[in-house]
């Protein structure tokens, strides 16, 4: 039997000794995944069985409130924020679905995986359908869409790993509806497990045959070159000598590395889902121009005698109706909603696209290639503006009980400062890859400039102009 070799290596940093760690306590890691299924699992599904909270309930003391504000206020945006700053470690360490998709393959049909699975688009397409089912059904307000999406989503993570590979994550790995989001995220990340080839190289003139390491996703570890794909679980850390957790530029992954293989359905996601079904998402309950929308429609409507748009409520498993709570949507609200979301995306996808194009001819002729990679420089800000959308729900919620946090709005303003910088940052390096003369660059970077602002625009409404 072969046994997978792990080279001591004489200099070792602390990060390095961490990622040594974490390879020697994988049952450890197993046993804190596990717990964190068995809370997910609780605080998923009890709240259906109890009652609506009253208006008297607070988080600490009413298991729906804290489980919502566990869910959406903690979870989802700090998990984002974290994979900004170490990378995929909520993969990897901590998240129940990857624990049971993985489990579930360990014991599953080991089958090979479809071509249908890999197809690159899905992770867009399921965040940016997620997104919008999510709007429709309030699953940020209530357990029972909680429980349908989360809970749906295990059990497909479930399902794919007893289909498909053996001990794998390939529901992470090309199926997770917030997979592609978090592998964008993780490009900005310092931290990252390095390969270096030479030493590589070295052990296998040496001929050392290493037994292998089990990368859940999939990465192919001899070649890889971010943070983008791994789960950071440090499986594969010490492996041949040749990998270790180290520090980088926060700038280097989307500058050096992520041009290399353009794949135009990030720029998707980057573009028109991060920056447009996002916003939109979060813009549709305070807008003014929805609400202007839906009863424009409504007056033409009643005006022919059609009332059933306006009557009609489906169920809250279609559009949010919870009458005891005066929370219905109409056919008509949901499907000004959902157009809302739909022409918002459209909207600010175009107009950044555009943009983005404008900035690819300034370094020259077209080139596919770099315009996606110019799209890449976008993700701090798309980064930036999905953390605080979603962490304006924390705010909402720490309000309700009476928490108020006197300076959000300096630290919002701040967080789009510092995002915006980063993303010029990027896109000055990025266009000196391209082009030397310093005019075209500094057109390419306004051009972009004139992107960040139209997305900054979005946010201001958001925080302060509605
Ligand atoms: S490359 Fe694979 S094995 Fe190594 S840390 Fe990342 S996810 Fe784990």
């Amino acid at each position: 039997m072969t046994t997978t070799v792990f080279l001591s290596r004489p200099q070792s940093d602390v990060w390095q000794r961490i990622g040594d760690w974490l390879a020697q306590h994988q049952r450890q890691i197993r046993w804190i995944q596990w717990s964190v299924v068995a809370v997910y699992a609780v605080l998923l599904v009890v709240p259906v069985f109890l009652p609506m909270p009253g208006n008297a309930a607070h988080i600490w003391d009413d298991l729906t409130r804290f489980a919502q504000f566990a869910f959406w206020g903690i979870w989802w945006p700090m998990v984002l924020f974290a994979t900004v700053l170490v990378g995929r470690v909520w993969c990897g360490l901590l998240c129940p679905e990857g624990a049971i998709s993985e489990f579930s393959s360990r014991h599953g049909r080991g089958g090979g995986i479809p071509r249908w699975v890999k197809w690159n688009g899905w992770p867009t397409l399921a965040f940016a359908s997620t997104t919008l089912y999510g709007q429709m059904v309030s699953v940020y307000q209530y357990p029972k869409p909680a429980l349908l999406v989360l809970g749906g989503s295990t059990l497909a993570a479930a399902a794919v790993g007893y289909l498909y590979g053996k001990e794998k994550r390939v529901w992470c790995r090309y199926l997770c509806p917030v997979g592609g989001v978090f592998g964008l995220f993780a490009k900005l990340a310092p931290l990252h497990f390095r390969v270096d080839p030479e030493v590589w190289r070295e052990t296998q003139r040496a001929g050392l045959k290493p037994g292998p390491v089990n990368c859940a996703p999939l990465v192919p570890l001899k070649t890889m070159r971010g943070a983008s794909d791994c789960h950071m679980c440090g499986r594969c850390s010490g492996f041949r000598g040749a990998i270790r957790l180290a520090r980088r530029s926060p700038l280097n992954e989307i500058v050096h590395v992520a041009g290399e293989h353009p794949n135009p359905w990030e720029t998707v996601l980057i573009v028109f889902g991060l920056m447009g079904v996002a916003l939109g998402a979060f813009h549709w309950s305070v807008s003014p121009w929805f609400n202007a929308a839906k009863q424009r429609v409504a007056e033409w409507l009643v005006e022919r005698g059609v009332l059933w748009p306006l009557e009609i409520s489906p169920p809250w498993w279609v559009l949010t109706n919870y009458p005891e709570r005066n929370d219905v949507l109409s056919l008509l609200d949901g499907t000004i909603l959902i157009l809302y979301v739909l022409t918002t995306a459209l909207a600010v996808g175009l107009a950044i696209t555009l943009l983005l194009a404008l900035a690819t001819l300034c370094l020259g002729r077209w080139n596919p290639a770099r315009f996606h990679h110019l799209a890449q420089t976008l993700i701090p800000l798309a980064a930036a503006g999905v953390f605080l959308g979603l962490s304006a729900l924390s705010v909402t919620q720490l309000r309700m009980d009476g928490i108020d946090l006197p300076w959000v709005a300096e630290a919002r303003a701040a967080m789009l400062f510092l995002a915006s910088g980063w993303s010029g940052v990027l896109c000055w390096h990025v266009t000196g890859l391209y082009c030397k003369p310093c005019g075209r660059r500094v057109l390419a970077l306004a051009s972009v400039g004139l992107a960040v602002a139209i997305t900054n625009t979005g946010w201001f409404l958001f925080f302060w102009g509605w």
